[in-house]
């Protein structure tokens, strides 16, 4: 009989050697590792404001077509966003950052949370909901109100500001594209936590650093199509495993 709770500290053994071991490595994170502090997925329950799924907000359509609904859902989810904190996760990747000489941290996340727990090096390739761009000079700058004021102008060109993310038909940012595919080709440990694996092309940055013989890790409440190319998946609470692996 195997005796699983023995396989599961040789897991967790064996990753915090690689984690120790490794001159350079990249997370990877999606909405899983802030589930637990309470912000829901998109693919799990409590997303929905007045009905309307993201996918009917989040594209430039929307946006061009009704600003202001647009902006009110805006509004909606900074508020929920902004009493949200950090959880045990997100810390434990700021000290995997602070001991590892080459870090990089890739998010989907627009949430933040990252930068708010002391993260450094990050890549946010979807953007961020606590910036705002402005759709005729370009320009982004930081905006924490709550509520923002609708509608909002820039303060260089007086046009029109828009949540500076990546919506649903858009290009995501090429130096930041670029700055991934990068490191997930160069790294020699990669952590997947909390991602479904289907949102392109983040889902790639893992099979390309598995192709360039990096050691894959992906930590997951369930398993995911990534599961089938990662080196281990680890099934659980992003928070649970993390803290597991860490006072390994
Ligand atoms: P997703 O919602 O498609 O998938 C989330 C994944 O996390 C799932 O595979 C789920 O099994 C896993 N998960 C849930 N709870 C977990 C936990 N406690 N520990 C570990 N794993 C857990 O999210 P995605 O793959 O990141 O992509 C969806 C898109 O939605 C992204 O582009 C992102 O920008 C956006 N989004 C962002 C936020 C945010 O900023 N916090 C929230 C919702 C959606
Ligand atoms: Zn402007």
């Amino acid at each position: 009989m195997i005796d699983v709770s023995r396989f599961y500290f040789i897991l967790m053994d064996e990753i915090k050697s690689k984690l120790n071991t490794s001159q350079s490595i990249v997370v990877l994170t999606g909405a899983g590792i802030s589930a637990e502090s309470g912000i829901p997925t998109f693919r799990g329950q409590g997303g929905l404001w007045r009905n309307f799924r993201p996918e009917q907000l989040a594209t430039p359509e929307a946006f061009e077509a009704n600003p202001q609904l647009v902006w009110e859902w805006y509004n909606w989810r900074r508020e929920l966003l902004a009493p949200i904190s950090p959880n045990p996760a997100h810390y434990a990747l700021v000290e995997i950052e602070r001991q590892t000489p080459q870090f990089t941290l890739i998010t989907q996340n627009v949430d933040g949370l990252h930068g708010k727990a002391g993260s450094r090096n990050v890549i946010e390739i979807h953007g961020n909901i606590w910036k705002v761009k402005c759709t005729q000079c370009g320009s982004i700058t930081d905006n924490f109100d709550v509520p923002m004021q609708i509608l909002p102008a820039c303060q260089i060109c007086d046009g029109l500001l828009r949540p500076n993310v990546v919506w649903f038909g858009e290009m995501l940012p090429q130096e930041e594209l670029y700055t991934s595919q990068r490191a997930a080709a160069e790294c020699e440990f990669m952590l997947i936590i909390g991602t479904s694996g289907i949102v392109q092309p983040a889902a790639s940055f893992g099979l390309i650093a598995k192709q360039s013989g990096a050691y894959v890790v992906e930590i997951n409440i369930e398993r995911t199509p990534l599961s089938e190319v990662v080196d281990r998946t680890c099934i659980g609470k992003a928070s649970e495993i993390l803290t597991r692996i860490m006072s390994q």
